[in-house]
């Protein structure tokens, strides 16, 4: 008898890392251990103590191999991403207390493991911010590591082949070690697209999509997968249909990128003359390389929060300078904008805040001009770094002028303090503010008189000017990047900041966006900063029309009154001009 068919299943995920990959599922089952209460004798006490203390050093010499081999891998700076659960391992408050309670209670070691590692692990689940529910996941992953270590099972984490890896939740940990295999992409239910396992993923350049409903329950040991880590589309066991459309999709798209790669190194400029800059938002120093062969006019944005992940005290200065550096010296002689510390919001936050309104609360700058000693300590690296005069610095979450003012004066004290000890910088380096708070893009043109540049946020303004949080699913239909009051804003920021004779940048996914990037144009945008990998799109768009033409298409747009209208309009200017490349 013949299988019947399975029928299949699409889900949307969230994109988190590019490419496209089909192939046979492998599912990944996390070790949850079961764990019983039993009392102990008193004479088990002692050995139950030794038994603990062995998995306990088993656990550490088992990560301190996954250290080892990511450091191998992807290099010192993201096999510090493991440093957390090392560091948990060592946490005396923790294991002092499960060593105490064994003894008094005369429990069994699993389940006083189990107990108290798991009180931590809800606190620290229900906490707000991203970064302590990131560390809750490792301590999870240590728990169970424990715990397995006390059951004496091994983690089965090899496969034959290559396969798509499908989990409920990925580690930094298992991430690694099941890219000892070799996989085609990831796909999970939990995660954000800045959590620890997907920036090893990007950076080892694995397609994934993550915060897929219930996909390790869909999906089955064998079952075909379809995974495109641009849109986040995940098709389980696709019709031939499905294959047939995917398969001339990644076809399409590799012609495409090789037509694309001969613009690499031509400029961003219309088809009569009017040139912008086109540069790169990033993350990561892995990504450094894939930005250069791109082509990108430098960095517009490099977020330089990521360097806080997975860590328990901000990196030192000195740190901090070696990092920059590598981006200053890699793009040299183009220009690396490097933005301070955005933390809070829904952002990794050093210590435990609760807020109740994170996003409308001690946010960006608001954060840094609080913490003098930190952002003393992160404009000086920032100034070591700029000696060759490529770098530029940018505040984000700015929201008056006395802000600017004030973190004008950090920067100018900052140099004052490296003067005084004859350490070298580019006493003229620019200085601009992202305009993402609906109050900075009133005042524009106030703005610009007291700094190099604007840069605009679309991620955040948007979410603040029409009053809908950027990470609430139940409100995303009404995050509308065409919608005509942020397209009229973005207007008048443009023009208000060039009046004040500075540039305008974007660095909002929405100057990455191929729908948007003729409108940007026709508006006067003077710089986009994108996602690497979106570059060529944009610039082929950028190279294949008249800035007259595009001047034309704003405005029109900003004559309409509705989301719809402008991105039916747009839609339709994109299919006759440009059929290859995909909008949304
Ligand atoms: C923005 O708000 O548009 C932006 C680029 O900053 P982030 O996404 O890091 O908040
Ligand atoms: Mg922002």
């Amino acid at each position: 008898m013949t299988e019947p068919k399975k029928s299949e299943i699409i889900l949307k995920g969230i994109p988190a890392s590019p490419g496209i990959a089909k192939g046979s599922v492998y599912l990944f089952r996390k070790h949850e251990p079961t764990v019983e209460e039993r009392i102990l004798e008193t004479e088990e006490v002692e050995r139950e103590l030794s038994r603990l203390e062995q998995s306990i050093a088993r656990s550490k010499k088992e990560l301190r191999k996954i250290y080892d081999f990511a450091e191998k891998k992807l290099g010192n700076n993201q096999a510090k991403i493991l440093e957390a659960q090392l560091l948990i391992l060592d946490d005396a408050i923790i294991f002092d207390t499960v060593f105490e309670r064994v003894r008094k209670e005369k429990k069994n070691a699993e389940y006083i493991v189990q107990d108290e590692i798991g009180k931590y692990h809800r606190l620290m689940v229900a906490a707000r911010d991203e970064y302590t529910r990131e560390r809750a996941n490792d301590l999870e992953d240590v728990r169970n590591r424990i715990l397995r270590n006390l059951q004496e099972q091994r983690l089965v984490s090899k496969f034959e082949g290559a396969n798509i890896v499908v989990g409920q939740n990925l580690s930094a940990a298992d991430t690694l070690i099941l890219s000892r295999n070799e996989v085609l992409a990831f796909a999970t239910e939990i995660g954000g697209a800045t959590s620890h396992s997907v920036i090893l993923a990007r950076a080892m350049q694995i397609p994934t999509v993550v915060g897929l409903p219930h996909v390790a329950g869909k999906a089955h040991d064998g079952d075909t997968m379809i995974l495109d880590g641009y849109s986040g589309m995940v098709v389980i066991n696709p019709s031939e249909g499905t294959v047939r459309r995917y398969e001339r999709k990644l076809k399409e798209y590799k012609d495409f990128e090789k037509q694309l790669s001969t613009l690499r190194h031509l400029p961003a400029e219309t088809l009569d003359g009017h040139r912008v800059q086109l540069a790169a938002n990033i993350e990561l120093a892995e990504e450094l390389e894939f930005v250069k062969m791109q082509g990108a006019d430098g960095v517009g944005l490099y977020r330089s929060e990521v360097l806080l992940l997975g860590k328990e005290v901000f990196p030192s200065e000195h740190e901090q300078v070696q990092q920059y550096k590598v981006f200053a010296e890699a793009l040299y002689p183009k220009q690396v904008i490097i933005r301070t510390f955005d933390i809070g919001g829904d952002k990794l936050m050093m210590q435990a805040v609760s807020e109740k309104n994170p996003f409308l609360g001690w946010r960006g700058i608001r954060v840094m001009l609080d913490k003098e000693d930190l952002f003393l300590d992160q404009l000086r690296a920032i100034l070591r770094a700029s000696t060759r005069k490529n770098v530029a610095v940018m505040f984000p979450m700015v929201s008056s002028i006395k802000e600017v003012r004030n973190a004008k004066k950090f920067l100018e004290e900052a140099k004052s303090q490296l003067k005084a000890k004859d350490v070298l910088f580019d006493d003229k380096i620019k200085v601009g503010v992202m305009v993402e708070v609906p109050s900075a893009a009133v005042i524009a043109e106030d703005l610009a008189q007291e700094v190099d540049f604007l840069s605009i946020g679309t991620n955040d303004l948007i979410q603040y000017l029409l009053a809908v949080d950027r990470s609430n699913e139940i409100v995303s239909s009404l995050y509308q990047e065409f919608h005509p009051a942020v397209v009229r804003f973005l207007r008048r920021i443009i023009e208000r900041g060039k009046k004040g004779e500075v540039w305008v940048g974007m660095c909002g996914e929405m100057a990455g966006d191929p729908l948007a990037t003729m409108l940007l144009l026709g508006l006067g945008l003077d710089e986009f900063s994108v996602v690497p990998t979106m570059l060529p799109e944009i610039k082929k768009i950028i190279r294949s029309v008249h800035y007259t033409e595009a001047k034309h298409v704003a405005d029109k747009v900003l004559a309409m009154q509705t989301e719809d209208e402008i991105k039916t309009y747009l839609l339709r200017i994109m299919k006759e001009k440009f059929p290859d490349i995909p909008t949304g």
